[in-house]
């Protein structure tokens, strides 16, 4: 066993190495870097014995590359994906990404990088870890990032985890509450939980934001944090923020931001001056990457410098102009994931970034903002009664309830479903769940005028739709309705 130059902790195991490019283990490529001759030498047979090794290859079916293209391309037209319709699931941010970043972060000497791979032959990459945590600093203003978390779930989790720290070696403080507001994403409440802590609600005003009285009335002794998302699950933007975060840091509480909304707020709201102590940002919504179904993500949580001692390792740093990874942090909350993060997800949104530009980057949130704010204005015409903040302002997302649909019989998952025959993906239906039979619009930036007025334009249609034709919708889908109770309770994936 042997530990590479400036790593500490990383031990590898040379001989298990030296045969992974043998014959009969494969699928492995390992740098040669470093490796000793007599080492390489070595057979696979010298290691598991001659009567286990393949003689002949294995038999595995073969189709033609034609038959592999056309059933992966018949599969991917079932779905109604963003490359070929509008997406516009609120809270997602399922946004266009330009496939230059896909390429990017295909590269070969990039995806077949070894984690193990000496330092010194991966600089550049650890180049890209080191520079990206100081993009993500210039743009929120806050003094450090770990781009470890490989999900926003992952990213509320270490921040909780970092607040947990941060009172019990700084403080010497038993703080076990966590506020969350009632609008919150469901990841809030449950990983604030599993990282030790309770979860208290906290309600939102009829105008869709946390007024100062309601958050007084929870703050004593036991208040670690108010973990809030800006702009909210209302697609509303948090006015008292700056008040908000004054009150907690007047009670020795913290103020964590979920941050997955970021594309609303890109290089045009300073994180750090709202009184924001630690957020998590969800690379895969705001900076490109195509997600869904789980995966793939990355959540770096960035903090203010009281807190930089407790974030996880390890972390890059520039030493002698050589880049290394250390974990050395004596207060460190450990480590939270293998390795350094979704380098692919961190790469997309590094190439993302760079290839707008620190100049145009705010575009992207004002066009976000803009395009949500008319399909709300012109949504108010049909859907009248139906916006639950009629004089606010949305930022980058818009929602609905469902009393207009309700007048002529028809629900929620109706529409949505309706939505489908029309050639859209649903909005998000029943979210936030303080919104009855909410639905929820997120165009997202990369979407035309004409893409947003023909969704309006069936919007309206589908608000006076027959009821038979509501039941019976999606039609011209591969699967049409499925009886979702069931096919919760009783999943068949085959
Ligand atoms: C998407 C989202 C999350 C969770 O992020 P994952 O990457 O799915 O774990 C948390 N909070 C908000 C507001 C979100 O929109």
């Amino acid at each position: 066993m042997k530990s590479f130059p400036g790593v500490s902790g990383l031990v590898f195991n040379e001989e298990l190495l030296s045969t992974q490019s043998s014959r009969g283990v494969s699928g492995i490529s390992v740098p040669d870097a470093g490796f000793d001759d007599k080492h390489k030498k070595k057979k696979a047979e010298d290691y598991i014995g001659e009567k286990f090794i393949r003689k002949n290859d294995p038999e595995l079916p073969e189709v033609s590359e034609p038959a592999v293209v056309r059933h992966f391309t018949r599969l991917s037209q079932w779905n109604i994906c963003v490359d070929s319709a509008f997406y516009p699931l609120g809270s997602c941010t399922m946004k266009y990404n330009p496939k230059i970043n896909e390429a990017a972060g295909s590269f070969d000497n990039i995806k077949n990088t070894h984690p193990l791979t000496p330092v010194k032959l991966t600089q550049p990459l650890l180049k890209i870890l080191y520079d990206f945590d100081k993009i993500l600093c210039a743009l929120t203003g806050l003094d450090n990032f770990t781009l470890i978390p490989q999900a926003g779930a992952a990213g509320e989790f270490t921040g909780m985890k970092i607040i947990g720290k941060y009172f019990d070696i700084k403080k010497n403080e038993k703080r076990d509450k966590v506020l969350i507001p009632d609008s919150s994403h469901g990841t809030n409440p449950a990983s604030s939980r599993i990282a030790g802590f309770i979860p208290v609600e906290v309600k939102t005003s009829g105008r869709g934001y946390i007024e100062p009285e309601e958050l007084k009335k929870h703050l004593d002794g036991s208040v670690a944090a108010l973990m809030i998302t800006n702009p909210n699950t209302f697609g509303i933007f948090e006015k008292n923020i700056k008040e908000l975060s004054e009150l907690l840091h007047d009670n020795g509480s913290l103020l964590y931001m979920d941050g997955a909304n970021f594309n609303a707020f890109i290089g045009n709201c300073g994180i750090s001056g709202m009184g924001v102590d630690i957020i998590h940002l969800n690379l895969h919504k705001t900076f490109s990457t195509p997600h869904g179904g789980g995966g793939p993500g990355s959540g770096p949580v960035g903090v203010k410098k009281f807190l930089s001692k407790f974030l996880p390792v390890p972390y890059v740093k520039k030493e002698n102009g050589l880049y290394v990874l250390k974990e050395d942090k004596e207060h460190t909350i450990g480590k939270i994931a293998s390795f350094y993060g979704n380098f692919a997800v961190i790469l997309k949104a590094y190439t993302y970034i760079l290839s707008i530009g620190r100049q145009d980057i705010s575009k992207v949130s004002e066009i976000a903002i803009l395009n949500a704010n008319y399909i709300k204005k012109r949504l108010q015409t049909a859907y009248k009664g139906s916006d639950p903040f009629p004089d606010e302002l949305c930022m980058h997302e818009c929602v609905f309830n469902d009393k207009e649909l309700q007048l002529n019989g028809i629900s929620t998952l109706e529409l949505a479903k309706l939505l489908i025959d029309y050639g859209f993906h649903p909005p998000t239906v029943y979210f936030p769940k303080n919104i009855h039979g909410a639905i929820m619009i997120e165009p997202t930036e990369t979407e035309s005028l004409d893409t947003m007025d023909n969704f309006i334009s069936v919007m309206v249609k589908i608000k006076t739709a027959s009821k038979n034709s509501a039941i019976k919708a999606p039609k011209k889908t591969k699967v049409g309705r499925v009886n979702e109770v069931l096919a919760n309770k009783k999943p068949v994936f085959r």
